[in-house]
């Protein structure tokens, strides 16, 4: 906890609002008091806002949830782009230094553009397993040895990372490296509220 109270200093520093919550439940409870019920929502691909059930709560209270997961393919790509122009933006990060700068890797990019640009306002939740020290050497190795694998073998995505459980530097279509994001301070473009979760949460 000690270590999520030191984030929030320095996240509140670097102009972001953040919060830190002892479990993934209340950080749901803020969520669903802070969103307007009058919001359009978007959801960038995120098994942590799949593990909070926040989609079915937004939308069990009549609000237009936007997210492109078990959407038919012919169908992904307009829901990826509804969610970047929502009221509100629901993701997570892949990795969270400990010096504040937030990292993300996206196969289509539809996350990084909306947490940059889009949205009016930009929800992260970052459980504690995503907080990484030793800069960005050390992010960029989490998210290609532990956060790629992990995803790619739940998503059944034919990518050598899936098999092995570490990275390949694969060429294969399903590779879900293909940019990188770096967020040093928040963007300029919408308020940006950091939920910092002392549980593990996504990969
Ligand atoms: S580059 Fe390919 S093998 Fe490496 S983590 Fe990304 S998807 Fe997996």
């Amino acid at each position: 906890m000690e270590q999520l109270q030191l984030l929030q200093e320095r996240l509140t520093k670097l102009g972001y609002t953040a919060h830190v919550f002892a479990t993934g439940d209340a950080a749901k409870d803020y969520l669903l008091s802070a969103i307007p019920a009058s919001d359009s929502v978007g959801v960038g691909g995120s098994m942590t806002v799949q593990q909070l059930g926040l989609a079915e709560a937004l939308r069990a209270r009549g609000q237009n949830v936007y997210w492109h997961w078990g959407v038919p393919a012919q169908e992904a790509n307009e829901m990826r782009r509804l969610a970047s122009t929502a009221d509100s933006y629901l993701c997570s990060a892949n990795a969270l230094l400990t010096d504040g700068r937030i990292v993300n890797i996206d196969g289509f990019g539809n996350r990084l553009a909306a947490t940059i640009y889009g949205p009016k306002k930009v929800y992260m939740i970052v459980g504690k397993n995503k907080i990484v020290s030793g800069g960005l050497d050390a992010a960029m190795d989490h998210i290609k040895n532990v956060s790629c694998p992990r995803n790619a073998k739940r998503l059944q995505l034919k990518t050598p990372c899936a098999a092995a459980g570490r990275c390949m530097d694969c060429a294969s279509p399903d590779r879900m490296c293909r940019a990188v994001l770096i967020l040093e301070r928040k963007p300029n473009s919408h308020p940006m509220e950091i939920l910092l979760v002392d549980e593990e949460l996504g990969f």
